[in-house]
């Protein structure tokens, strides 16, 4: 039965990537090795990443801007402790948006390395919205905000201006909506939401903003130095690199970020709009800050969980219950779920309407 994949992270990916990553650890390139056991020194792999950090800046139209992508192990999670290493100063101060769990987590982080100012917060309301109007401390050393809130399916539609760098968790929404990105200093995502599979994060870093906090950084923390080792300080995450690559590659065929974001605004005003329409279901997140990457939602009415459930997973539908934090159901529609997944899951909600 084809199955519909609404996991939040690890998630999808097209179909193409698996196969062919899985052909790769059969048969490399026709070399009659496996992906998986050659050297990362070797020509053919260098290649592979040359090109997933080429193809990252040119989705995200930041060639010859600057910036250096790199791809590197330890999860978006070590990004909360890498980038204030990195860019806050002894003594210093920064500045975050807490609109969620893993602002959260990234200001915990922050505040190990010095004055780490909350400028405003969506907590008390169990951020169901993303905080607005509020004021960035101009001597701060940099800004950090999460432009999507995985768990709680809330999304930053616009992003404050500010005269000191822009560092922005990205990992679940990068490659789905087009932004100007020159307008971040530091993006990272762990690949498993929209780009990959777990093992290797994504950063995107404007080489001008590194070297001037003063720190002297442990070097696998120092985005300087895996610069400069061209992401191969120490052995890369090989294959995780490999199918980000792939992924990214069928992003780009299908018309890169302009392309796959029409997609995505379809399959979200599919399922937003049955969520508004039918009587038994409500959206959890204030209307304007939805995401169109994670939409959560909840039954109007507890007692018919027991028969959606039922309803849904007879579907072929996989990985919809919501976070424990905010309950209901949460359906994670990265760029490789197709519009029609969506539309199996608007039928199961309308046959619910239906049916009691
Ligand atoms: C999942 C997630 C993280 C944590 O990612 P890891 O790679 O597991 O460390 C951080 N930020 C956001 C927005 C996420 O969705």
């Amino acid at each position: 039965m084809k199955k519909h994949n609404y996991s939040a992270g690890p998630c999808i990916l097209p179909q193409e990537v698996f196969e062919k990553s899985a052909q790769a650890i059969l048969n490399f390139n026709d070399s009659g090795l496996s992906l998986l056991e050659i050297s990362h020194r070797s020509k053919d792999f260098v290649a592979v990443m040359e090109e997933a950090r080429a193809i990252v800046l040119e989705l995200l139209g930041l060639e010859g801007k600057g910036y250096s992508a790199l791809f590197l192990a330890g999860g978006a999670s070590l990004e909360f402790i890498m980038a204030p290493y990195n860019l806050m100063k002894e003594g210093g101060k920064a500045a975050y948006l807490d609109s969620g769990t893993w602002a959260a987590a990234a200001i915990k982080e922050a505040k190990l390395f010095g004055d780490t100012v909350v400028v405003a917060s969506s907590k008390e309301e169990n951020y169901n919205h993303i905080p607005k109007g509020y004021t960035i401390p101009a001597d701060a050393d940099y800004f950090h905000c999460t432009s999507n809130n995985t768990i709680f399916g809330t999304q930053m539609k616009e992003f404050p201006s500010v005269d000191m760098p822009v560092v922005c968790d990205m990992s679940s929404d990068i490659f789905s909506r087009e932004l100007d990105f020159s307008k971040f200093d530091l993006i990272y995502a762990g690949a498993q939401k929209n780009m990959g599979p777990a093992g290797t994060t994504l950063i995107v870093v404007k080489e001008e903003i590194l070297g001037k906090n003063g720190r002297i950084i442990p070097s696998m923390l120092d985005y300087a130095k895996h610069i400069k080792a061209e992401s191969m300080y120490n052995t890369p995450p090989v294959f995780p690199v490999y199918a980000s690559l792939l992924t990214l590659q069928w992003l780009k065929n299908l018309g890169g970020i302009a392309a796959i974001e029409k997609i995505n605004n379809a399959k979200a005003a599919l399922l937003y709009g049955e969520i508004d329409r039918n009587p038994l279901f409500k959206g959890a997140a204030a209307v304007e800050d939805r995401s169109n990457m994670n939409a959560t939602f909840l039954l109007n009415d507890e007692a018919h969980a027991a028969t959606f459930d039922a309803m849904w997973k007879a579907a072929g539908i996989s990985g919809l219950p919501g976070h424990r934090s905010v309950g209901g159901y949460r359906a994670s529609m990265y760029n490789a779920l197709p519009l029609e997944s969506v539309q199996v899951l608007v039928d199961v909600m309308q046959a619910l309407e239906k049916a009691i």
